[in-house]
């Protein structure tokens, strides 16, 4: 019995619920109860891959009605997925593996629900990002989740940049072929000297787990190519209270000098106040300065 007013909306038991279930990152026994119980039930299962959730569910013992909603067609799915749950229909997303909408498709449809009023319920379970944090032996009380960092080498360093002074523990999605210069930039840019793990495979057969600083991570991807197969989180501290100190100071000290000064200058200064690279120093100058 579900009866609840939630600002103009009234949501009832009439109509259906669509249940987000995460799935398992690699090894099935990590499904849980729960999760079988409500996709055995569910009138619709909308998957990212419905030959791959097939899979799964045939694995799982179920047969069930299956439909594609992948970061292409998402939109064009949410009209019928709407009719269906006010209809009276229950749905369950799911995605390829672990849990929907980090980084996979969903949001757009849940925002949909909400904006509709309908119910959605969470089945949690598996996701990389969590087993990739309980296990890094890095501070977990507050982190952020960074997904996957652009493809394209100019537009990682500069969004690299942006996380120079995070304090936060971050999380980050890779590809395999793209680990060597990905490692490569965070040392650079992030310091050669944070500490990181990249865990890998996990779950699964070949799961490892690679602890040490970026610089130290990064040469061992360059002698051990094993590092780079399969699927991996990189997870890295956040900044000490030093650089982020340093980093704010930075950015006050460089708006001064800006209004006498063109960027290479302000930030040559600034480096040599700071002891911050000058190469950061200067990509900072020249973000300040275009907003000036
Ligand atoms: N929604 C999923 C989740 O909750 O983790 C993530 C989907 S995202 C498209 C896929 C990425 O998650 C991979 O490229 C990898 O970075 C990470 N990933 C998924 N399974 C993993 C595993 N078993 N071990 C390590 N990383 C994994």
């Amino acid at each position: 019995m579900y009866h609840l007013q939630r600002g103009d909306y009234i949501v009832s038991e009439q109509r259906g619920i669509l249940y987000v279930v995460a799935t398992p990152i690699g090894n099935l026994g990590d499904i849980s109860m729960r999760a079988k119980e409500v996709l055995a039930s569910v009138d619709l299962v909308a998957a990212e891959d419905t030959r791959h959730s097939r899979k799964l569910l045939t694995r799982l013992g179920l047969e069930k009605k299956l439909i594609s909603l992948h970061e292409h067609n998402e939109i064009a799915r949410i009209p019928k997925i709407i009719q269906l749950l006010d209809a009276g229909d229950c749905v369950a997303l799911i995605s390829d593996a672990g849990t929907p909408l980090l980084s996979d498709p969903g949001y757009r449809l849940l925002k949909a629900v909400r904006e509709q009023g309908l119910r959605a319920v969470p089945i949690p379970g598996p996701s990389a990002l969590t087993a990739a944090l309980s296990i890094a032996g890095l501070p977990t009380d507050r982190f952020v989740f960074e997904g996957f960092l652009p493809a394209k080498s100019a537009a990682r360093t500069t969004h690299l940049k942006t996380l120079l002074a995070e304090p936060r523990t971050m999380v980050f999605y890779e590809a395999p072929h793209r680990l060597q210069k990905v490692l490569d930039d965070m040392a650079q840019i992030l310091g050669g000297d944070r500490l990181a793990c990249l865990a890998r495979e996990l779950t699964k057969k070949y799961e490892t787990v690679y602890h040490g600083s970026l610089d130290e991570l990064a040469a061992r991807a360059k002698r051990e190519s094993d590092m780079g197969r399969g699927e991996l989180v990189i997870v890295i501290s956040g900044a000490d209270g030093a650089v982020t100190t340093r980093a704010q100071d930075v950015s006050a000290l460089l708006n001064e000098l800006l209004t006498e000064l063109p960027p290479a200058r302000a930030a040559r200064i600034a480096s040599r106040v700071s002891g911050l690279p000058r190469r950061e120093v200067y990509a900072l100058a020249t973000r300040l300065a275009g907003k000036k």
